[in-house]
């Protein structure tokens, strides 16, 4: 699975995750892994937080090796879960505000979480939860790993097939922006917005509004779309004049998952179209 390094030369992942959301490397870990499989640069894009970016720009100066400041916001719409990714946004006290906000939210729905799964018989403590999670905003898959360590379901798959998915007993909402609410966000703090990979979302019928607001880029190239979907996406950025990102969207490594960094890379070109695209 590990790409060979001729083949990313020149390339450049632009979608990692590290442990300042729920990625397992963390952010000087993954620029590291970046410089040893030969990329010419790596973008962080974390949910919901910009916590990794410092580490991970502090490690890119020391080794030299280019890194990407991004955030993937998750966002909602009439039910359906949309991610934008902002590139370049200035840590500003309104952008911070917002993400601290979304962060708040996760905490607190997470308490709930809690009471619901004890009022389903389970003791599962908060703090156990906030520990597993680490660095990062509590999660249901965080919760789910509680869930497995105090026996009561077998796997994290179980976990969320019996309680935590939308519609089981223990699944609680949380807080989320609308798109367009995230792509005025990421202007707002001169940013770049791009769709993250549109192809798991069901269909295309929001784009258009989001040009609209001010998207500037689609994720084209994501481990999730085959080369159809790539293809269909490539021509609509074109049709709208958007730029084509596209990165792998590595989590680190996980039990039984292979690591994708450096498997979905764009030309490094696309880094100076990112540029070139901030306000
Ligand atoms: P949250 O943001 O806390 O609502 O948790 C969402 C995360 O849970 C997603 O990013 C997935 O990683 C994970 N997740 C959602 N549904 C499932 C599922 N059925 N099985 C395992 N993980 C899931
Ligand atoms: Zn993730
Ligand atoms: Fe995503
Ligand atoms: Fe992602």
């Amino acid at each position: 699975m590990r790409p060979e390094k001729t083949s990313v030369k020149g390339r450049v992942d632009l979608h990692v995750h590290t442990t300042a959301s729920d990625g397992t490397w963390r952010p000087a870990e993954v620029v590291r892994e970046a410089l040893e499989l030969g990329l010419e640069a790596v973008g962080i894009a974390d949910h919901d937080t910009v916590e990794g970016l410092a580490g991970a720009m502090e490690e890119g100066r020391r080794l030299s090796l280019e890194v990407v400041p991004g955030v993937e916001i998750n966002t909602e719409d009439r039910g359906k879960e949309i991610h934008l990714l902002g590139y370049y946004v200035e840590p500003t006290p309104q952008f911070t505000g917002l993400l601290q906000n979304m962060r708040q939210a996760r905490f607190d729905r997470m308490a709930e979480m809690v009471d619901k799964l004890r009022g389903l018989g389970m003791e599962v403590s908060r703090e156990r939860i906030l520990e597993i999670a680490g660095d990062a905003a509590p999660g249901r898959p965080h919760a789910a790993r509680a869930l497995v360590e105090k026996g009561y379901v077998q796997s994290v798959r179980e976990a969320f097939e019996r309680y935590l998915d939308i519609g089981r007993p223990a699944y609680v909402e949380r807080f989320r922006l609308t798109p367009a609410r995230a792509v005025e966000a990421i202007l707002a703090a001169g940013g770049v917005p791009v769709l993250a990979h549109p192809g798991l979302i069901g269909d295309d019928l929001y784009i258009p509004a989001l040009v609209e607001k001010g998207l500037k880029g689609l994720e084209v190239y994501h481990p999730a779309h085959d080369r159809s979907t790539s293809l269909h996406y490539l021509k609509m950025a074109r049709h709208y004049g958007l730029l084509a990102t596209g990165g792998s969207d590595c989590h680190g490594p996980a039990a039984g998952q292979p690591v994708l960094l450096g498997t979905v890379t764009v030309p490094r070109a696309v880094i100076e179209e990112l540029q070139e695209a901030r306000e």
